[in-house]
């Protein structure tokens, strides 16, 4: 497979980004002298850049979006149909393509039933946020308007998202923060003993660390609290999958105290750990979920903040001018989204693409696992379907975090090596050490042999 596009003037182009674009997530001064990246088409797992140079992405689109993979011309017509037929409408009127998709959506959520329309992970986590402050002037005094947060996970970039944000190097020089977000501590039991539980594992471990949101709560009083909101699978805070025990204790938890519970699946939702949602994996029955990169894969920007019926009753109130949800996106009311969201959803179905997420998810996990026997440097291997993590550590016995710049290094000789993986940055401070693994739910077995090939090579040349 080649590139099919034939750039008029790429250099033109990159002295136009050069001169006028702010990239996301970079320090500009080495673009003084370094030409940006720019990506110019894509093709199932596979990427071509501005100067012709192949790539295989194994982080479907840099942050875990682009689930269906590139290319997709069944969703472009589809989208493309819906903007010539209605492009957009906002307010208080529905769409047909937003009709179609909420109800395709809730059948693979039973115990969820509405769907809020946005654009970003940010903007559905706001949605859920803004529910629970307003249920609590509701139906609860005022009181309850506290939302519970874990250490390492991360909610978004906006300044309430930020405000429930567990990577204290995500958040250093933005402050203040809105008040009554407050830190529950995470839950990785590959480091449970520097949380004094050196001495639990597996479900035990689980346990306490659930125990250990409970404390928080007691601490609060149980009448402040209103919200929890976690990650499944803790992200870009280092690909953290949950012990067996800690999903079960927190839904009693959160039952115990009236807890909203409310789970991030921006990064997992749509298929990402071989289920539609990664709750699914852990029985758990959530009030709020929201939703967005893989949502539409990235063809159309969407979010989702899905709630139960009774959350939605409790906003259902004609006595009170003020009593119903007094919220908008403007962009919500974008049908490319809910358009380009269904064929993608189909395309899941027809492809079987949870089963081969689930069947590449272990042999990518196989792969790291045969590396950690090889490369003392990995640490830790962690993941769930397309979904997986290597914690890198200069000691093993003493799981010392690896040097950040060896673990970019590590980054940057696979893309060298024309494979893009990713690696927590900038996010929890000194432990910015786990390789991020995430290809198209379409990958095959040779595509995930050769990310971790280029891995293995990389790991010889930057730690020896
Ligand atoms: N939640 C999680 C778990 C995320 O990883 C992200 C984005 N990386 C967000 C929310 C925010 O999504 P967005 O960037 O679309 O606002």
């Amino acid at each position: 497979m080649n590139a099919s596009f034939q750039i008029n003037d790429p250099r033109a182009a990159i002295e136009a980004d050069r001169a006028h674009v702010w990239h996301h997530m970079v320090q500009h001064k080495p673009f003084e002298s370094a030409d940006p990246r720019i990506m110019v088409e894509g093709r199932g797992m596979k990427l071509w850049d501005i100067t012709g140079k192949e790539h295989l992405d194994a982080v479907s689109g840099g942050v875990w979006t682009v689930n269906v993979g590139y290319g997709r011309e069944r969703i472009a017509d589809a989208v493309r149909d819906q903007l010539v037929r209605l492009n957009y409408f906002a307010g208080s009127a529905g769409s047909i393509p937003g009709a179609h998709f909420a109800q395709a959506l809730i059948a693979k959520m039973p115990g969820l039933s509405r769907v809020y329309y946005a654009n970003s992970g940010s903007e559905a986590n706001e949605k859920a946020f803004k529910m629970v402050r307003q249920i609590a002037h509701k139906h609860h005094g005022g009181r309850k308007s506290k939302i519970l947060y874990r250490d390492r996970d991360y909610h978004g970039t906006t300044l309430a998202c930020l405000s429930a944000g567990g990577q204290k190097e995500r958040n250093a020089q933005y402050g203040p923060f809105a008040p009554d977000f407050v830190e529950v501590p995470h839950c990785l039991e590959y480091r449970a003993f520097e949380q004094g539980h050196g001495d639990l594992s597996g479900a035990d471990y689980g346990r306490a660390a659930a125990d250990a949101i409970e404390a928080v709560i007691l601490r609060e009083g149980p009448d402040t609290v209103g919200a929890l909101c976690l990650e499944p699978v803790t992200a870009g805070g280092g690909v953290i999958t949950p012990p067996e025990g800690y999903w079960p204790r927190v839904q009693e938890i959160c039952r115990k105290y009236d807890i909203l519970l409310h789970i991030d699946e921006v990064v997992c939702g749509i298929g990402r750990t071989g289920t539609w949602f990664g709750y699914q994996h852990y029985g758990v029955e959530p009030d709020f979920v929201t939703m967005a990169k893989g949502v539409a894969s990235g063809y159309a920007a969407i979010s989702c903040c899905v709630t139960t019926e009774a959350v939605f009753e409790m906003f259902k109130d004609e006595s009170d001018p003020l009593g119903h949800f007094r919220d908008i996106s403007t962009f919500g009311g974008c049908t490319s989204g809910p358009a380009a969201a269904l064929e993608n959803m189909a395309i899941i179905e027809e492809e079987g693409l949870l089963e081969n997420t689930s069947r590449m998810g272990t042999r990518l996990m196989g792969n790291l696992h045969a590396l950690a026997e090889r490369h003392a440097v990995i640490g830790d291997v962690r993941g769930k379907g397309l979904f997986c993590g290597a914690e890198l550590v200069s000691d093993r016995d003493a799981r010392t975090p690896a040097d950040e710049k060896r673990v970019q290094a590590v980054v940057a000789d696979c893309m060298a090596q024309g494979v893009i993986i990713g690696a927590s940055n900038r996010s929890v401070p000194g432990y910015n050490n786990t390789l991020c693994f995430s290809p198209a739910l379409i990958a095959t077995a040779d595509d995930i042999d050769r990310i971790t090939d280029a891995v293995d090579g990389a790991l010889g040349r930057v730690f020896g």
